[in-house]
């Protein structure tokens, strides 16, 4: 089974940890072991040798720097003021994916396009040949656009994706920050329309996700998120999806990806408790209930947030790296999904959304 994974911060990864990507996890893990790096975001997750192990044919990579407000120490230098601080740490994202394509075609090809997406998945339908790891570029966190009209530049970039907050940003309330739309932020909606970027509700608070699904006409997703429903006692639970919000975004042919780590899937779980207590009865929980409250399981996918700020000690019992995302797609098959719904799941639900939302060329 094929797997799109629809959020993943590898650009911040290898700019604050200096973490190479076309490595294994497990190698990785030991070049870090005993450095500073475990404690600020976890063993990690990722590596290339594990994408192509668990099929996963097509990464989310995000684009991400944060408000200065919220760094955690020296060691977080993604940090800005100023927009023009803002603009070049996302720059530095850009050129960091911009440069793996270039040096390293054998592992990692960018997907802009509907021809360039077809081509794409099917080199990877014959699981006997090496394909690279597709990466659709997405920006977290609207900052670095210094101005709105300055979006279509970054489309010409190859950027597709752009949720306007993280945390609060100039053109948005965020996660920690809730708040609605600015005016910049509506000004932003009418440039994005214009020039084809579909936008990413996650982080958004409820006010400034639904005014933005009334103003924007645009393709619509939240790349990484879970349903409230799940943990109503989120302790930010503006970083979440109500169920009325779930069905606004169904309405608007939109996907839900859902994000893999422990504290979005199991209520009252904190960082520090034993990660053994969520299980992979709480993943098929989350993408059920999305799945009974539409109706459909047309609207639910992966978006693991995987290095995103934490690692091992963070995600659900018997996961070890990203390969084991296909765990999800045998246990929905026990709990009696069909094969359709469950190839949806895992990534066609992806597929579909962008093959109805990227500029054809
Ligand atoms: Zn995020």
């Amino acid at each position: 089974m094929i797997v799109i994974d629809a959020h993943e911060d590898l650009a911040w990864n290898a700019l604050t940890f200096a973490r190479d990507y076309r490595r294994s996890a497990i190698e990785t893990r030991q070049i870090e072991a005993g450095t500073e790096i475990p404690l600020r975001n976890g063993q990690t997750l990722l590596g290339w040798p594990e994408w192509i192990r668990g099929r996963v044919a097509l990464v989310f990579g995000s684009l991400f720097a944060a408000p200065s407000s919220w760094s955690e120490g020296p060691w977080d230098t993604l940090v800005y003021d100023e927009p023009e601080e803002a603009y070049r740490h996302y720059r530095a994202n850009l050129d960091t994916y911009l440069r793996w394509i270039d040096e390293s075609p054998d592992h990692f090809r960018i997907i802009r396009n509907v021809r360039e997406l077809e081509h794409h998945w099917a080199s990877w339908q014959d699981p006997g040949q090496e394909s690279p790891v597709g990466l659709l570029l997405l920006m977290e966190g609207a900052d670095g656009i210094r101005e709105p009209a300055e979006v279509a530049q970054w489309f010409e970039w190859g950027v597709r994706i752009l949720g306007p907050a993280w945390a609060g940003t100039r053109y948005a309330g965020g996660t920690k920050e809730p708040g609605p739309l600015s005016e910049l932020g509506r000004q932003l909606l009418t440039h994005m329309e214009a020039c084809g970027m579909i936008l990413d509700l996650a982080h958004l608070s409820e006010d400034g996700a639904r005014e933005a699904l009334d103003r924007f006409e645009g393709a619509i997703l939240a790349s990484h998120t879970s349903p409230l429903a799940r943990v109503p006692n989120a302790a930010f639970p503006e970083r979440h999806v109500s169920d009325a919000l779930i069905r606004l975004i169904a309405e608007r042919d939109g996907v839900i990806g859902l994000l893999l780590g422990n504290r979005f899937l199991q209520d009252n779980w904190i960082p520090g408790m034993d990660r053994d207590l969520v299980g992979m009865a709480d993943v098929v929980a989350a993408i059920d209930h999305v799945c009974q409250l539409l109706g459909s399981a047309d609207h639910i996918a992966i978006g693991s947030d995987f290095d995103g700020g934490f690692g091992l000690d963070r995600i659900p019992k018997g996961f070890d790296s990203i390969a084991d995302l296909q765990l999800i797609g045998e246990a929905l098959r026990q709990h009696g999904y069909r094969d359709q719904d469950v190839s949806g799941i895992m990534g066609l639900n992806w597929y579909h959304l962008l093959h109805r939302s990227l500029p054809k060329d």
